[in-house]
């Protein structure tokens, strides 16, 4: 970080997003504002978080400031007294609100610099680590089990919201420390809003249903979709199926590093396209994966990233037809050297309930 700060001529970075505050300095605490300069690092937060700090954060490498009032006030504070030293500052444009970036700006003063600098450690977390890698493997087997261990509970009368508390019930007792999102549990005309949350409805015979679930362990985050029937499958939604599987195996055989986000995106995309369902496939192809849910690479039209190993990405192509339901198949994978490593095994094929 003090490399790049170095080359883009910055005397200082001004880190305010939590994820990237952990990425850094390994503190999970809800309030903090991190402050790197060439020199040293303070982090600054509320006296809740003393001793946690105390343990979560390497006094050698980052100081603590345990503050009375908002952080970014004290954070102002040393850029005044700073003024020699700390000029040009970096922050995070796309996460500071306007009114937190005027009084940064005038408790600082006319000397101080701010330059919008984001994306750079974004840009370092969607490259994963081999033990990044290792404790999202274990988020995804939480995510899979807990899945399955589900499926016996699927019946008609069950509701929504009976499903996603044992699946988030399940997530919990195996390790994680909460789901990573609302758990997505969405049946029959409801399965074809892509982002649904778990309703009050009960699960009918003769309807799709759509879960979208994960779990976060140590901080990362896994993210899992698979669809079922509750009864026999109808021919047409069979079709549907196999084309969204199809389109899913599509883009993960194109994952390797390389490969643009956008060929990925159009792998699936194609498929789909083919089967005369593309006007149905209204989102992006994935995402990237990691401290959040969404983060970078997005694989998505137009986007322009070349993939590299260690890029944690989902893919989750899915279909839509308003009044009759939805089909979504998400995977998480890693970029490998050679081409991607599945870390979601949960069957694939349709399954139907009876
Ligand atoms: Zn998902
Ligand atoms: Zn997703």
């Amino acid at each position: 970080l003090r490399q790049a700060l170095e080359a883009d001529h910055l005397d200082a970075f001004l880190v305010l997003h939590l994820p990237n505050v952990f990425y850094l300095t390994g503190f999970t605490g809800s309030n903090a504002a991190l402050l790197v300069s060439s020199r040293d690092a303070t982090l600054f937060t509320d006296r809740r978080y003393a001793i946690q700090a105390k343990q979560e954060v390497s006094a050698r490498l980052v100081r603590v400031r345990i503050v009375r009032g908002p952080v970014l006030e004290a954070c102002s504070s040393v850029f005044s007294k700073a003024v020699r030293r700390i000029q040009r500052v970096g922050f995070e444009a796309a996460r500071v609100s306007v009114r937190q970036k005027e009084a940064l700006a005038s408790s600082a003063g006319k000397q101080t610099r701010w330059t919008a600098w984001d994306g750079h450690i974004e840009a370092d977390r969607a490259v994963k680590d081999s033990s990044e890698i290792a404790i999202m493997q274990d988020a995804a087997d939480i995510a899979c089990s807990s899945w399955e261990e589900v499926l016996p509970l699927v019946e008609p009368g069950v509701l929504e919201t009976d499903l996603a508390a044992e699946v988030e019930y399940r997530m919990r007792r195996k390790g994680a420390a909460g789901p990573a999102f609302d758990t997505i549990i969405a049946s029959g005309e409801r399965s074809a809003w892509p982002h649904a949350r778990a309703s009050c409805k009960p699960i009918r015979k003769n309807e799709l249903v759509v879960f979208d679930l994960g779990a976060i362990l140590r901080g990362y985050s896994s993210d899992l979709t698979r669809t079922v029937y509750v009864g026999r499958a109808p021919a047409v939604v069979k079709q549907w199926y196999r084309a969204v599987l199809e389109a899913q195996q599509a883009a993960r055989d194109a994952l390797r590093p390389g490969i643009s986000a956008a060929q990925v995106d159009a792998a699936a995309r194609q498929v789909l396209q083919r089967a005369g369902l593309g006007s149905k496939f209204t989102h992006s192809t994935g995402h990237g994966l990691g401290l959040e849910v969404h983060e970078m690479p997005r694989l998505g039209k137009g986007e322009k990233t070349i993939l590299m190993a260690g890029n944690a990405v989902t893919i989750e192509p899915g279909i839509y037809i308003e009044g009759q339901g939805g089909i979504r198949i998400e995977d998480d994978l890693v970029v490998t050297p050679t081409g991607a490593q599945l870390l979601t095994p949960a069957k694939r094929e349709l399954l139907e309930i009876e």
